[in-house]
């Protein structure tokens, strides 16, 4: 590819980057730092060459083993809500998948912590977080049901599949203050749930419908 023609790449891609930015503008996102993570962070790196031209739309897409890159929406969502409460040292995200979320924590947290079941999703999502020079990010490949209790408490947890019910696990690995994003339910009736915990009282608020992949239990290596 010749210098002129890897510039007009670099210039569209910029172009389209800031059409998803605005979208999530108006779809009411207003953290100023998670709109700047989103604009910074190549999502096209995060899916196969041949959804590449589709990185920047406001859309989930396929990563294979029958799970997906989460909608930017949900992901700005997300990460704002975690946040709103202060800055925040150690999160824990559960269902690293494409590794997209967990670039987007690393840029805005201190440390992160991510545990994903299925093992070659995570080798290339790692892959990913050492080519874009973000080392604050540690892999588990492990059941996230379980958390990671040797690295807790966290004062974040971050959760992209979508169990029945929170796993009590979580609830006790999240600091006093500490919040926990998650979307709980069955397909097609799933809650996008933030709770907050307090003392050893979790007070827990329905922030939207989402939909999930499912929370599934043991790993595949
Ligand atoms: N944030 C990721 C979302 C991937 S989809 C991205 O944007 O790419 C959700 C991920 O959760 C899947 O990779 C799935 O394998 C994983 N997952 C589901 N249940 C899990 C569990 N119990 N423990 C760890 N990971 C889980």
């Amino acid at each position: 590819m010749n210098r002129a023609s890897s510039q007009g790449i670099g210039m569209t891609s910029m172009r389209t980057r800031e059409r998803l930015v605005e979208r999530l503008m108006d779809r009411g996102i207003r953290d100023y730092d998670v709109l700047q993570a989103i604009r910074q962070t190549p999502r096209h790196l995060f899916v196969d060459e041949a959804l590449a031209h589709r990185a920047y739309e406001d859309t989930a897409l396929p990563i294979g083993f029958s799970q997906t890159l989460s909608q930017p929406y949900i992901v700005a969502r997300m990460t704002e809500l975690l946040l709103a409460g202060g800055p925040l040292r150690k999160v824990l995200e559960v269902g690293t998948g494409s590794g997209y979320q967990t670039a987007i924590l690393a840029q805005l947290v201190e440390h992160v912590y991510s545990v994903e079941r299925i093992k070659p999703l995570q080798q290339k999502a790692k892959r990913r977080l050492s080519q874009l020079k973000l080392y604050n990010a540690i892999f588990k490949n492990s059941d996230g049901g379980m958390g990671w209790s040797r690295e807790g408490p966290f004062d974040g947890i971050l959760s992209a599949a979508a169990p029945a019910t929170i796993p009590p696990e979580l609830l006790q690995q999240l600091a006093p203050g500490g919040r926990l994003l998650m979307p709980v339910g069955e397909s097609g009736r799933q809650e996008l749930v933030m709770v907050i915990r307090n003392g050893d009282c979790f007070e827990q608020e329905i922030i939207e419908p989402v939909n999930f992949v499912p929370f599934l239990t043991g790993t595949v290596r």
